[in-house]
């Protein structure tokens, strides 16, 4: 069972009876493949006499979405578990724990979080998720504070960088995000009823300007280890825990990134609830809940980043210089302003949508809902730059209702 193949559930079974200490001897186990199928198999490996449980988590060597199917390296599972591992030990309690990562299987063994709901689940419930803003930020400050040249061994990190060139993944982002929905391009996915608005998209220079500085930010920057697919499919909430999941997508880039991720997911939430919340008054408490989060994310990131730069940063420049901090984290905020546009302009005319958007039944509640994220979108993209605060993203949001 060594060389690469897509593994049934019998050989999965068998890969997590192997594994020290976890089932009895002898047991019966179950297995069934929960994953969507697109890019990787996930196994849920379960033991009904005691109910303890296992993930496996399996690669496949390309990527099936809409029909076509382009390939994939395998190297992302390495990718994606050698992420976990580091992340697991700058952000205690906030991944998965890995259990072991076969490279000939690109497989990564790992805890069952079944008893957390995937967070756009949970948001699509309107379900309030009082510990996220806090959990999140730290996850965000600690992982990419400790894998920049402020937070560690700027000759490690150099070195560090190479386990974690990610190609295929990055050009998937590439041209998705900061390509695609800016042309019309074959990828593209968007209803009839809103062509006119996918259409501005292509001919819109100045909104080209502002999507290019990103996309150049996003090839060229290495400023920390980012999960760089950190959006709320990725993320496993309950009211009183929070867990990051999936972060083949990892590598060496602009921390706006990942910031921006999180808050995009948020933001169209807060359009999507044209429908889920029933009327206006459930509307706004919930919107309030999420522009809440919003801005508890960034704080909370921003002062807890502050706080470990000036604990444990050691640049002889960088710690000293007057001001330096303060211009550094403003531009965290413009590039994380901007990234959370281009997230959500893409998944409104891009290749991959969100269930909270396209899941809503009304053909004219979508669209208003495409709309408005379109338009909060649009203009954090082009006012990215000028952001002096949070508070101004999400003004942005609501003065768009
Ligand atoms: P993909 O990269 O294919 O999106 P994910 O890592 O996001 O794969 O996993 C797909 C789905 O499998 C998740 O949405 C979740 O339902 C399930 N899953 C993944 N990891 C775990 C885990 N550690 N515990 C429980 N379920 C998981
Ligand atoms: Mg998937
Ligand atoms: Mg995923
Ligand atoms: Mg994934």
């Amino acid at each position: 069972m060594t060389a690469y193949h897509p593994l049934t559930e019998a050989e999965a079974v068998d890969i997590a009876r192997s594994l020290d200490n976890l089932f009895s001897p002898g047991t019966e186990l179950t297995c069934n493949e929960i994953g969507d199928g697109n890019l990787n198999l996930v196994f849920h490996v379960t033991e009904p006499a005691t109910g303890k449980s296992v993930i496996l988590k399996q690669a496949l060597p390309y990527a099936k979405v809409v029909g076509e199917s382009w390939p994939l390296s395998l190297d992302r599972a390495r990718i994606e578990s050698e992420a976990l591992i580091v992340q697991g030990r700058l952000a205690p309690g906030l991944v998965p724990e890995v259990y072991l990562y076969n490279p000939d299987l690109a497989l990564t063994v790992m805890e069952d979080l079944s008893d957390h709901t995937i967070m756009r689940k949970g948001l699509i419930e309107r379900i309030v998720y009082p510990r996220f803003a806090d959990d999140i930020s730290t996850f965000l400050a600690n992982t990419l504070f400790f894998t920049s040249d402020l937070g560690m061994n700027q000759q490690e990190k150099k070195l560090q960088l190479k386990s974690f060139i990610n190609p295929d993944l990055c050009k998937i982002t590439e041209d998705l995000i900061f390509c695609d929905p800016y042309r019309d391009a074959d990828t593209n996915s968007f209803e009839e009823s809103i062509r006119d608005e996918a259409e501005a998209l292509w001919s819109d220079g100045a909104l080209h300007l502002e999507v290019a500085l990103l996309r150049e930010k996003f090839l060229t920057s290495t400023e920390a280890l980012l999960h760089g697919d950190l959006h709320t499919g990725s993320i496993f909430a309950r009211p009183d825990s929070t867990k990051v999941i999936d972060p083949e997508f990892a590598y060496y880039g602009p921390m706006g990134f990942d910031i921006g991720a999180v808050i995009a997911n948020l933001l169209l939430s807060f359009a999507a609830q044209e429908h889920w919340s029933g009327d206006e008054a459930a509307r706004k408490e919930y919107r309030t809940f999420l522009t809440g989060a919003v801005q508890g994310v960034w704080s909370g990131f921003e002062s807890k980043f502050r706080a470990l730069w000036n604990e444990h940063g050691s640049d002889p420049m960088l710690q000293r210089a007057p001001g330096f901090q303060d211009l550094y984290m403003k531009r965290l905020l413009q590039d994380t302003a901007g990234f959370a546009g281009a997230k959500m302009v893409r998944r409104i005319v891009g290749l991959a949508h969100v269930a909270d958007i396209d899941t809503i039944p009304d053909a004219a509640v979508r669209e208003r809902t495409q709309r408005l994220a379109l338009a909060i979108g649009k203009t954090l993209i082009k006012r990215g730059r000028q952001t002096e605060s949070i508070e101004q993203i999400v003004d942005i949001a609501v003065s768009e209702t």
